[in-house]
């Protein structure tokens, strides 16, 4: 019998985390997720919960700021390979807590890094980069080669712990790869997030509950996949036998706008009717437009999306709906 691989997650409470999760334990893997014991226990378990499989991974406390808790977790949960999917990931937050941001979305990279070296050599290691890291860059599409230009705290922070990923592949010989996603949703996506925000706004809108939504810039452009895609190129990454930089994204870009229709659209609304564009909503700098070219994965990984932005954008209204349903039935 051989015995089963192991995975170390953090992030697990994540959209990410939750569905990779998932793949991992299909894919026959005992899993191990690194939680904060600041996080309160409704929330940690709910995105496992909805997947079904909140009782099938492993919880261990620790903190991505804090080395030695890191080394613990390394310690108990032995893994083969180690996923660094958490952060403080809200772009707009990151203007507003740039320090804590610093600290968690790019120090914890380092931490995680020596954290495997010292504790688990042996391990391979995933970072979740972002096509934030993008930003400004003129060049569209964006490939691994296309020159970083991070407008955002978070994105200079995305920025460190890419490039201490490559360090680190470069100088100890680590397996370390960085995925370079571009934005990618679903119903388990946080309500900050704008197409979360967006079918959230629909579902109430239809039942009701509700009769306009504020938003922000309507204007930028971003590469949407669905997340249940993604996870399954972080996981080809760890599968090779060389460590590399993959960016992954669908290749198509959209407007806010047009995404906006679209969520209003699949509900049997007009947007026009329901949407206000408040200033106040706007950000210091913004990211105009995104647009991944991912053929390095298609060729060297044989990843594809599958899921188009309609069908995402119409799975998360309809979870949405139903969401509020169930709640409103639970009185
Ligand atoms: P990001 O690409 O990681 O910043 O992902 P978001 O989903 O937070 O934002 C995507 C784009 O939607 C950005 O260009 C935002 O400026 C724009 N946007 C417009 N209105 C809103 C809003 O009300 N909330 C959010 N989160 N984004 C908005």
């Amino acid at each position: 019998m051989t015995t089963k691989r192991r995975a170390l997650i953090t992030g697990i409470t994540g959209q990410d985390g939750a569905y990779l999760s998932q793949l991992l334990l299909d894919e026959g893997y005992e899993v191990f997720g690194v939680m904060r014991r600041s996080a309160s226990a409704e929330v940690i378990g709910e995105r496992l919960r909805w997947l079904g499989i909140a009782e099938r991974v492993r919880l261990i406390g620790a903190n991505l700021i804090d080395l030695p808790s890191l080394l613990d977790a390394m310690a108990e949960a032995r893994p083969d390979e180690v996923y660094n999917l958490g952060a403080q990931s809200f772009v707009k937050t990151s203007w507003q807590q740039p320090y804590v941001t610093t600290d968690v979305t790019a120090g914890g990279v380092l931490n995680m890094l020596e954290a495997v070296r010292r504790a688990a050599p042996k391990a391979r290691f995933y970072q979740a980069s972002s096509s934030e890291m993008y930003g400004g860059s003129k060049i569209s599409p964006q490939n691994e080669d296309t020159p970083f230009y991070p407008r955002s705290p978070y994105a200079v922070a995305k920025l460190y712990g890419h490039w201490i990923t490559v360090n680190y592949r470069e100088s100890f010989g680590m397996h370390a790869s960085s995925g370079i996603l571009f934005n990618h949703e679903s119903p388990l996506r946080g309500i900050e997030f704008v197409t979360r925000k967006v079918t959230d706004a629909v579902a109430r809108i239809k039942l009701g509950l509700a009769r306009e939504l504020r938003m922000g810039n309507m204007e930028p452009m971003r590469d949407w996949g669905h997340a249940r895609d993604y996870v399954r190129a972080m996981w080809l990454m760890l599968q090779q036998d060389k460590p590399a930089d993959y960016v992954v994204a669908t290749g198509r870009t959209t407007s806010v706008q047009d995404m906006c229709a679209m969520a209003f659209a699949h509900a049997g609304l007009n947007w026009r009717d329901h949407v206000v564009v408040d200033p106040a909503l706007f950000r210091p700098a913004e990211v105009d437009r995104l647009q991944g070219d991912a053929s390095r994965a298609r060729t060297v990984l044989g990843w594809v999306p599958k899921i188009s932005l309609e069908a995402m954008i119409g799975e998360m209204v309809d979870a949405d709906i139903e969401r509020l349903r169930a709640r409103r039935a639970a009185g």
